[in-house]
């Protein structure tokens, strides 16, 4: 189902306006940051013209039939063009398809929607294509380009827009939605500030990252059964840089404290749980604390000249070394 981020209420408030009043523009350039959900907002824009019976507020109403062809992205007045498959640009054929469609009458006697994206996308051709029907629409038509880039479109595309530039939400907004999408919402102020503030992008970010910390800490369960070989593994961890690996080590480290010395409420790696458990039974406390202090002087060295590599082997050659108390049938 297509819903609004909360940050676009007013813009698409204004849209549905613009349509009541019959001021519509027959091309609509949205544009701004990456990752700010542009093209959700041209989605649920396109579904609302295309809805029979649309709600008080322009939202489509998700029950009549062009929006279960909507749904089904089968609604034959609905044109998406994007680049195709193997390829990065929109091509002259794709547009001439695309006019030869709409020179037949709509299906359904409403809007015809036409979402191209990214719109910077398009070649000279495809885009001197365009030109013709931005300069002459067919009736009931509306066009919504969408770009991150629109110095990058062709002046004479511009000029036949109507501009709609969206800007970064307002952080606390921003953050506020991104907390309740992670796993992990004390992360939402640094990784919104990575993503220069767009929350999607913010998002993307987020899941990458879960996925390489699964991933080494998949590795770091291996150091301590003797499964891996710390120097080959360091090598891989500090690519491209050790401080968010150190960073989660240093996690893990505190919470198998806090499992080993029964104050467990607070876990940093709540969804690590169970694997940190298993690791801190077999260590005693006194040897969980030199483990620590030791992440935390590698931390210390990670802004002075030592070099990555020697660091992250370091740790990670005490964690595998480090003596053991022998669980039921655990091989060291
Ligand atoms: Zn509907």
């Amino acid at each position: 189902m297509n819903e609004l981020y909360p940050w676009q209420a007013d813009v698409f408030a204004d849209l549905q306006q613009r349509r009541a009043q019959g001021r519509l523009a027959h091309a609509l350039l949205i544009s701004g940051p990456v990752g700010i959900g542009k093209q959700q907002l041209a989605n649920v824009f396109s579904q609302s013209l295309l809805c029979a019976e649309p709600q008080a507020d322009g939202l489509a109403c998700g029950q009549c039939h062009a929006c279960s062809l909507y749904a089904a992205e089968t609604h034959p007045d609905l044109f998406r063009i994007s680049p195709e498959e193997d390829s990065k640009v929109i091509k002259i054929d794709q547009i001439r398809a695309l006019i030869e469609k709409m020179s037949l009458s709509s299906h359904y006697g409403r809007y015809r929607v036409v979402i191209l994206n990214p719109a910077d996308a398009m070649n000279i051709a495809a885009a001197n294509s365009l030109l013709k029907t931005l300069e002459e629409p067919p009736a009931d038509t509306v066009l919504l380009l969408i770009t991150d880039r629109p110095s990058f479109l062709p002046a004479t595309i511009r000029s036949r827009c109507q501009s709609l530039r969206l800007a970064l939400p307002p952080v606390e907004m921003a953050q506020a939605w991104l907390a309740v999408q992670l796993d992990n919402p004390r992360d939402a102020a640094v990784l919104l500030g990575l993503a220069g503030g767009a929350p999607l992008a913010a998002e993307a970010l987020a899941t990458e990252q879960l996925a390489r910390r699964n991933s080494l800490l998949q590795g770091w369960q291996e150091l301590a059964v003797g499964k891996a070989d710390p120097v080959k593994l360091a090598a891989e961890w500090v690519k491209p840089d050790l401080h968010l690996p150190i960073s989660w080590v240093y996690g893990w480290v505190a919470d198998m404290i806090r499992l080993r010395s029964g104050s467990a409420d607070r876990l940093t790696n709540e969804d690590a749980k169970a694997t940190l458990q298993k690791l801190a039974q077999e260590l005693d406390l006194t040897r969980l604390y030199g483990l620590l202090d030791r992440v935390l002087e590698t931390i210390k060295l990670t802004h002075s000249q030592v070099n990555s590599q020697t660091l992250m082997e370091g740790i990670l050659l005490y964690w595998s070394n480090i003596p053991r108390n022998k669980l039921s049938g655990q091989a060291k």
